[in-house]
């Protein structure tokens, strides 16, 4: 599919469900990382998976890294790469079946060229999903954190080198933040058109009295709103 295509999916899904809409493309973002960056027997592993309808998540913020997500501290050790750290705000994070997840390789220390990639599998020993929030809105999508408490994983699930993450925190944020606004305009877009549906589906006088309401405070003049609205209301009791 090609990005514009997506963007109009992730735009036009939102209008009949934003969580349907969110799930949807986190898992094409998620998966992002590893159309892009793995190898060919890691794409053989782990894109089947979400082609037979397997859920993916991308876990990067953390309680002390959010906007400024090159912050965290989660890390991978050793050859065998052990795990540890937390992560909050995941989409789909509780159940995903692969877990793209960012850390910092440790013997390169704790700056940016540290960041490094690898992919959890559900059940991983020592990976935990803490709790999910409870939200406003887009409850059936759901919202998790999670922790890694020496959690082993094998080496061969590491994308790329140990420090080649940056690139893909970069990438994947260019990806995937422009699907967010189409999210948003959908959303906008469908709650417009049901304002619209409503104000025409109204009884006569309503309608009326609507359409003045919003006439008035347009222009700013809001006590003369005030006084049709009850004017309005006089006449139609
Ligand atoms: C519903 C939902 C789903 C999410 N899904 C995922 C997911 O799947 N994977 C994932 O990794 N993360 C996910 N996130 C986390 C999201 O990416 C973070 O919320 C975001 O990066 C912001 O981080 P923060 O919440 O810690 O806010 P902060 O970084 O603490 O920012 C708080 C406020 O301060 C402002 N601010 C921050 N830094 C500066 C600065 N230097 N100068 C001026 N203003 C600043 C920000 O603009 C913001 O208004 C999700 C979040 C939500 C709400």
């Amino acid at each position: 599919m090609s990005y514009p295509a997506c963007l109009a999916v992730c735009r036009e899904v939102p209008k009949a469900c934003t969580s349907t809409g969110i799930v949807w493309e986190t898992n094409v973002h998620a998966i992002s990382p590893l159309v892009d960056f793995a190898s060919h027997d890691q794409k053989n592993r782990w894109l089947p998976v979400i082609a037979n309808g397997g859920l993916a998540a991308l876990a990067l913020t953390e309680p002390s890294a959010g906007s400024d997500a090159t912050g965290m501290k989660t890390t991978f050790r050793e050859d065998e790469i052990l795990v540890n750290g937390s992560k909050i705000f995941i989409t789909n994070g509780d159940v995903a079946d692969i877990i793209v997840l960012f850390g910092k390789w440790a013997e390169l220390g704790d700056g940016r060229d540290a960041i490094s990639v690898a992919v959890i599998e559900k059940g991983a020993p020592g990976f935990e999903v803490i709790g999910t929030d409870k939200k406003m809105g887009s409850r059936a999508s759901s919202t998790a954190a999670l922790s890694f408490n020496t959690c082993r994983i094998p080496r061969a699930n590491l994308l790329g080198k140990p420090g080649e993450g940056l690139k893909m925190l970069y990438d994947f944020l260019r990806k995937s933040r422009p699907s967010v606004a189409a999210q948003a305009l959908g959303i906008a877009r469908a709650a417009f058109e049901d304002a619209i549906a409503y104000v025409n589906d109204c009884p006569a006088p309503l309608k009326r009295l609507r359409f003045e309401v919003s006439l008035f405070s347009k222009r700013g003049d809001r006590r003369c709103g005030k006084a049709v609205s009850a004017k309005s209301r006089s006449s139609a009791s």
